[in-house]
Formats: C-alpha cells, sequence, structure tokens
C-alpha cells in the first residue's frame, strides 16, 4: 500500500523532537510539507499556514497539528473540510466543546480524525491496563512535579488562556490515567495556584472519585527542581502497581515489570495509520473533560508571580 503523504503543521519543540522523526521512519507515511509561521524543515516545501500548504500541494491527504492549542481548532476545522485527515497533538483543543464539535464534522466529512495523547502510548502503560483489568481498584495517587523553566523555556503561550498551566503536562497523566482504568472518573475537587501574573496554575491539586468510588489525588507542580516525577501508584485487592517516568516503567508489588521496548510516537503514528485505513475516528476527551471541571470548581490559590 501507498504511503499516506503528510504534512506538519507548527513546527515547534514537539513537531521537531517527535513527529519528524517519527514521520522519517514510518513505513507508513511520507512527510511531504511543513507549514509554520516561522519554523522551516530542511529537505520539503514550506508555507506560512495550512490555507497556502494546501492549495500548493492537494496530494497531501493528511495534516499533523503540532500547534500551540489556542490555535487548533480553526485549523482543524479547515483541514477537515477540505477532506483530509488530521492527527490533533494532545490537548486536541482549548474546549471540549470545540473537540466534540470537530469529531462531528470529521464523521460528516469521512475522514479520519485522531485526538492523540501521546503518554497512552508510553511503552507500560497497555500491561499497566491489562494487569489492572482484572483487579479492585483501591486508591490512585498521581504524582506530576517537572521543573517548567527545563521543560518550557520561553512557551509563554502556557500562561495564556487556553494554554493550560500545569496542566499542560498534567494532562498526559490524566491521559495515562484515564487510559489504564476503565469506568469514569469524576472530579469532586480541585484547588488551582495561581502566579499573580499568569492566567493559568503553575500548580494544582484535585480529588476525584474513580470506579466504585475508589478515591483518586492528584498533585501537579510546574516548579520541581532536581528529580522530576511522573508517577501513578495504584493499590488495588491484589497487589500495588506503580508506573513511573511518564508511564515507561511499570513495578509491581516493588518487583520491577519486563516491558518490550517501543517508542510512543511510532505507536502513535501506526495507530494513526490503522485508522485512516478503516475509516474510524478516535477522539477521547475524558483527560480533557477532567481539566475543564477543575477549572469549572477549583478553589484558587494565589501564589508569587512567574519568572522565567
Ligand atoms: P512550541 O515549541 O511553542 O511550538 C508551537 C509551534 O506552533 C510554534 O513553533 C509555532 O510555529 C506554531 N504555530 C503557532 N501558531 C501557528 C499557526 N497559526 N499555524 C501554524 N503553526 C503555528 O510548543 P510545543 O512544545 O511544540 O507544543 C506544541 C503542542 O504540543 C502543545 O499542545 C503541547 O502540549 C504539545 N506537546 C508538547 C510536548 C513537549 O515536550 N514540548 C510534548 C508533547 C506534546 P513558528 O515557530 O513557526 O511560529
Amino acid at each position: 500500500m501507498a504511503n499516506i503523504k503528510i504534512a506538519i503543521v507548527g513546527l515547534g519543540k514537539i513537531a521537531r523532537d517527535q513527529h519528524v522523526p517519527s514521520l522519517h521512519s514510518s513505513e507508513e507515511f511520507e512527510l511531504v510539507a511543513v507549514a509554520s509561521p516561522h519554523g522551516k524543515l530542511d529537505g520539503v516545501p514550506n508555507f506560512s499556514d495550512i490555507e497556502t500548504l494546501l492549495r500548493a500541494m492537494p496530494e497531501v491527504e493528511a495534516v499533523a497539528l503540532c500547534t500551540t492549542p489556542q490555535v487548533r481548532y480553526d485549523i482543524a476545522r479547515f483541514a477537515l473540510q477540505q477532506g483530509r485527515h488530521v492527527l490533533l497533538e494532545k490537548p486536541p483543543g482549548v474546549t471540549v466543546s470545540e473537540v466534540l464539535q470537530l469529531a462531528d464534522l470529521a464523521r460528516q466529512r469521512g475522514v479520519s480524525l485522531f485526538a492523540s495523547w501521546h503518554s497512552r502510548h508510553a511503552r507500560a502503560v497497555e500491561p499497566a491496563r491489562v494487569w489492572l483489568a482484572c483487579r479492585e481498584i483501591a486508591r490512585v495517587v498521581v504524582t506530576w512535579k517537572e521543573d517548567v523553566r527545563v521543560w518550557h523555556p520561553g512557551q509563554t503561550w502556557i500562561w495564556k488562556p487556553g494554554g493550560l498551566g500545569v496542566f499542560d503536562p498534567g494532562i498526559n497523566a490524566l491521559s495515562i490515567l484515564t487510559g489504564i482504568i476503565p469506568g469514569p472518573f469524576a472530579l469532586k475537587s480541585a484547588e488551582l495556584s495561581y502566579p499573580s501574573n499568569c492566567e493559568t496554575p503553575i500548580a494544582a491539586r484535585l480529588s476525584l472519585t474513580g470506579p466504585r468510588g475508589a478515591m483518586t489525588h492528584v498533585e501537579l507542580d510546574f516548579l520541581q527542581t532536581g528529580r522530576q516525577t511522573w508517577d501513578i501508584d495504584v493499590e488495588t485487592d491484589a497487589g500495588f502497581l506503580s508506573l513511573s517516568m511518564g508511564g515507561s516503567v511499570m513495578v509491581v508489588d516493588n518487583r520491577p515489570v519486563a516491558i518490550p521496548s517501543t517508542t510512543e510516537y511510532s505507536n502513535l503514528y501506526t495507530h494513526f495509520a490503522e485508522l485512516i485505513h478503516r475509516g474510524r475516528i478516535d477522539v477521547d476527551v475524558a483527560p480533557l473533560q477532567l481539566v475543564a471541571d477543575a477549572f469549572l470548581c477549583g478553589r484558587q490559590v494565589d501564589v508569587e508571580p512567574f519568572a522565567e
């Protein structure tokens, strides 16, 4: 089968770090163009925006939207209307309603839409889901603490509405949580810490109830220096599971579990290709819904201004 011709829209950090190398080594896709206001990629035609790109290269069948979240909806809507398959980087939009609208549009147009959650493709996530499937969940603790100055230097969009603040990485934890534990989670309370010069939180604490009332505590912090923590600990009726390193390491009852080596973004593109071949969409708003609920009910705490 011929490779799917794909373009990247938004050539920033994640596009360069993950999407470009994954597409270059993909057997399913051929990276044929880029649209980005400033970024340029050697070896392919570059355009400043998606409209110009699709006009100049009608052969492009799919687009991967790696822009900042605030501009994603309009670009996705345009691409779907033009009959292109669309992969959305996480978060899939700035509101739940706009993502659901995109899903409807993709169905109407008969094209694939993949609202991707890259952390769900981390190598220990599927083994964790399988291990948990036949156990009763007693309690979950999520600890996601990283240094924003190291991982997001100069990304001022994170502090603007729609940029999510500490939920930008925190939503990865919620995507794993809702991926490995079946059944809906309900947000019960939240405390969000806002620096006086930012419009999004720099830290957050959430309390949720999981399946059959299992309590879940989520602690997110963007000011962690030293050891970085991306952990999910699950106490069950038959053992204790610990996922660490963002879903890439699994320990059960203090014993490491051997996990086959795979790469998040190559798995993600394999899944996108399957969706295209089968004419399906994959849009799960559960992680974004929990973040939206935290903004709906969260108590605001004022903290020190943030200086990069
Ligand atoms: P970034 O480095 O700030 O890159 C975002 C890019 O979006 C910018 O380089 C900009 O391109 C482009 N852009 C802005 N408006 C555009 C428009 N109208 N049309 C086309 N391109 C536009 O941010 P990032 O870290 O790559 O993050 C982007 C998304 O990926 C976020 O949703 C983030 O949550 C997600 N993500 C990031 C990481 C990570 O480690 N950084 C990991 C996984 C997922 P120009 O530079 O050309 O102006």
